[in-house]
């Protein structure tokens, strides 16, 4: 079937999901068809719009709450008149072909909503790392008209730091827990997240959840971490629609007030990203010719042995690229 680029861009640009569907397989294919096409995509698509849009990542464990939260929070922005994408970072994917994140049951009254886009981005494989191809898909979700991109990823592994580098405003979900569950505060975790969220501070847990709230206000205090926001622990309750509303306030009055700070910051992430693709691409594409890469394997069992240094086999490895 002949792909008409132009159309596709025209049609995702008036907010067509079918074509914004269509757009996003062509730049999630890895055949090599597609990588052209889907790079054209790209650079046609890519609008001033995307300057107004607020790009928000959201990580947690399992069964923290992230999809009843991205529900609320989904909820309460298009009631706000916003259009709303969430796109899933999902690790397990390539694994266990099953699905943590990124499943539309997990968001029942959000996937109803015509003002809502939300699609789970496959790990698999990519060049970029796990979540290479999810900064894409942003791309295009802004393209399509889209005003919030919630980005969500599970708080294990390489992914939620992946994440980091293509949002504007970095959330973390925990649990009420305290006393020698405390020692799980995450030094990493804390640094990452410019907002940490205390969810579900409800019923008998809201108790807990309030003392959670010093405790990771102090954590922060003494671990550092980042100046975006005042107040860097909010309750909330998710399930109950308590605290998404003062969390976007939150978010929206840094957004207002930081217009050149999120500027700049995506520069320094599209300059990254445009570093690691080309890195890898070029690595890929030079291990890619067998003789090339037989040469190396000889050459590595030379370093290994001590029949040469590293630096001559490097020497003779680049004069034969
Ligand atoms: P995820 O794995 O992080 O996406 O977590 P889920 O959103 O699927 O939530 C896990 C469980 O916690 C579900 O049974 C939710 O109903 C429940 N849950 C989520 N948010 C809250 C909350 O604010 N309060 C209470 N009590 N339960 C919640």
């Amino acid at each position: 079937m002949k792909i008409d680029v132009n159309d596709i861009i025209k049609k995702l640009k008036e907010g067509d999901l079918s074509s914004l569907s269509k757009a996003i397989t062509i730049i999630e294919s890895k055949a090599t068809k597609h990588k052209t096409l889907g790079s054209e995509i790209l650079r046609l698509s890519k609008v001033e719009n995307s300057k107004k849009s607020i790009r928000v990542g959201i990580s947690g464990m399992p069964g923290a709450g992230k999809s009843t939260f991205i529900n609320s929070l989904g909820m309460y922005l298009i009631s706000k008149g916003y259009k709303v994408a969430v796109l899933a970072v999902d690790p397990s994917s390539t694994v266990s072909k099953g699905s943590i994140l990124g499943d539309k049951t997990r968001m029942e009254e959000l996937s109803k909503e015509e003002k809502a886009f939300i699609r789970p981005t496959s790990s698999g494989g990519y060049l970029g790392g796990t979540a290479g191809k999810t900064r894409d898909v942003i791309s295009l979700c802004e393209a399509a008209g889209y005003d919030i991109i919630l980005v969500e990823t599970v708080g294990i592994g390489q992914s939620e730091t992946e994440v980091k580098t293509m949002v504007d405003i970095f959330l973390l979900l925990i649990l009420p827990a305290g006393g020698d569950d405390l020692q799980g505060i995450k030094k990493g975790a804390v640094e990452l997240a410019d907002l940490v969220i205390i969810n579900k501070a409800d019923g008998d847990k809201e108790k807990i959840a309030r003392r959670t709230k010093v405790d990771y206000q102090q954590a922060i205090r003494i671990l550092g971490g980042n100046n975006k926001f005042d107040e860097k622990v909010i309750l909330c309750s998710a399930l109950n629609n308590i605290g998404t509303d003062i969390i976007w306030e939150n978010i929206n009055k840094y957004y207002i007030n930081n217009e050149d700070e999120i500027q700049s910051n995506r520069f320094i992430q599209d300059k990254y990203w445009i570093d690691k693709r080309l890195n890898e691409s070029i690595i890929e594409r030079i291990f890619s010719k067998p003789e090339i890469k037989s040469t190396i394997e000889d050459y590595k069992t030379k370093i290994l042995k001590n029949e040469l240094s590293m630096e001559k086999a490097l020497n003779e490895i680049f004069n034969l690229i």
